[in-house]
């Protein structure tokens, strides 16, 4: 793995003032949170506002710039991020930027077919584990093969969204004309090739923009693509070592596996970009309609296989629920912090008209936990009060091990958020897997504790049946 630099090493390179414009207590306190990645260096205004520490700024960014160069595509809030990688394995620290979903529309279409295309694209969202699961990015693939309808299908797509655009074609002229009528949207160019190297890339170092770099399995020749962009001028590179299903799926695998590989392990500058994937490209050899339903399983696969294998950005056309669902959860797992539970904020939560009669039961802020709690108390139908004790995101069964769900917590919580007051009972519910400490709790609270279902999905019944207020 590449060396990532320590505090020590971070820390001489700083102000050393400890001027707190950070909103850290000193300069070394700064220097730790770079070490560990959970602030960024352009928090530290002073280093780039004073002249006198540009040496050690540069020197700072060349020290943290992470093996996998980060690539920003579009402007504004839904600009998306790709690359940043720090490490080959999620375990060694964690991933960031989520790999981004770019699903295609075809230059062709008239004005009311590509805005129902996009309205369809950005309406795709699913509701998971409290995140909004949502696609990221419009590819507009040049099909018309006319630099004229491409430009102007670029344009309207401005009119028609704010997401990022990546605009598809492997004509330079096509490139040309519709990255100058977008530029300032900065969309990402795709793509030169070992024959185009030239023309795109002058366009992007022309207008600013990211580029990728496309060779259809050789990596032989990707690193040469690479080499003559960058002595072009080309510095923001993303790249596609081509993607091939069903049976080439395995050398496709292996591909992104050794460039990543080459980028954080051996520390090769030269594939140091985000990797794209094109499953788009299962459909390449049919026309329209005319392709079995099973094609979009073997999309689905070659984008899973891909995303797994540390793709940054895919290209896709299946605008399914069933296709896109298994995509970005299997994405939202990958990108979770292994270190850092999902958690949701601990509070009071009301369900149904509350009075002063209505159940109080109680509960941790561990996001599964909660959301499936919050499901069969409305399942119930039943109005009730839910205490969301902070336990760091732990589950019921492991607070209750690791003491970060202790009667006290459960007392402060009561405490906190006004329980008492808001009912005219002293009854609370607890969670099966928290039995062993009702004891405590009935001390701590004063309150009377009636222990609940083992299992969440006991909870309807036990409600409907009123079993907890029997004496
Ligand atoms: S803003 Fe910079 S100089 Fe000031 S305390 Fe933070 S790290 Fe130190």
């Amino acid at each position: 793995m590449a060396k990532l630099p320590g505090p020590l090493e971070i820390y001489p390179l700083l102000p050393g003032t400890n001027c707190k414009v950070c909103g850290e207590a000193n300069c070394m306190a700064f220097a730790t949170k770079m070490a560990e990645h959970t602030v960024k260096l352009k928090a530290c205004t002073p280093l780039y506002e004073e002249q006198k520490y540009a040496k050690k700024l540069t020197k700072l960014e060349d020290l943290v710039r992470p093996p996998i160069r980060e690539i920003t595509i579009g402007v504004g809030d839904k600009a998306v991020n790709i690359g940043g990688k720090l490490v080959l394995y999620r375990h060694d620290l964690r991933y960031s930027n989520p790999t981004a979903f770019f699903l295609d529309i075809s230059d062709n279409l008239d004005s009311d077919g590509l805005a129902k295309r996009v309205k369809e694209i950005e309406d795709w969202t699913y509701i998971y584990i409290g995140q909004n699961l949502r696609l990221d990015g419009i590819a507009l693939r040049g099909v018309s093969k006319d630099p004229k309808t491409f430009a102007n299908a670029a344009k309207k797509l401005i009119e028609l969204t704010e997401w990022p655009i990546m605009l598809c074609s492997l004509d330079p002229s096509m490139l040309a004309a519709a990255a100058m009528a977008i530029a300032h949207k900065r969309p990402l160019l795709y793509a030169a090739t070992m024959d185009t190297w030239s023309e795109v890339g002058e366009i992007a170092v022309k207008h600013g923009l990211p580029l990728v770099a496309h060779t259809s399995g050789n990596l032989n020749d990707l690193a040469t693509l690479v080499t003559t962009l960058r002595a072009l001028g080309v510095n923001e590179i993303v790249l596609d070592p081509g993607t091939a299903s069903k049976a080439g799926l395995g050398t496709t695998v292996d591909n992104f596996t050794q460039l990543r590989r080459s980028a954080t392990v051996a520390d090769n500058e030269l594939f140091g970009f985000p990797l794209l994937s094109t499953p788009i490209s299962v459909w390449a050899d049919y026309q329209d309609g005319e392709a079995p339903e099973l094609t979009k399983w073997d999309e689905v696969l070659t984008a899973a296989s891909s995303i797994v294998r540390y793709s940054d950005i895919v290209v896709l056309h299946s605008l399914d629920m069933w296709t896109n669902l298994p995509l970005t959860f299997l994405r939202s797992n990958i990108y979770t912090d292994p270190v850092k539970p999902v958690a949701v904020e601990a509070g009071l939560v009301e369900f149904g008209e509350v009075g002063p009669d209505v159940p109080v039961m109680y509960t941790t802020n561990f996001a599964l936990t909660y959301f499936t709690v919050e499901s069969d108390i409305k399942q119930a139908g039943v109005n009730a009060y839910l205490v969301v004790v902070d336990t760091e995101g732990m589950s019921v069964q492991s607070a209750v091990a690791g003491r970060k769900l202790t009667a006290d917590k459960v007392a402060e919580s009561l405490q906190e958020y006004g329980v008492a007051d808001k009912v005219n009972h002293r009854i609370l519910i607890s969670p099966g897997m928290a039995a062993r400490i009702s004891g405590e709790t009935e001390e701590a609270t004063g309150w009377t504790v009636k222990v609940g279902p083992q299992d969440s999905s006991g909870i309807p019944k036990y409600l409907q049946e009123g079993k907890w207020k029997e004496e």
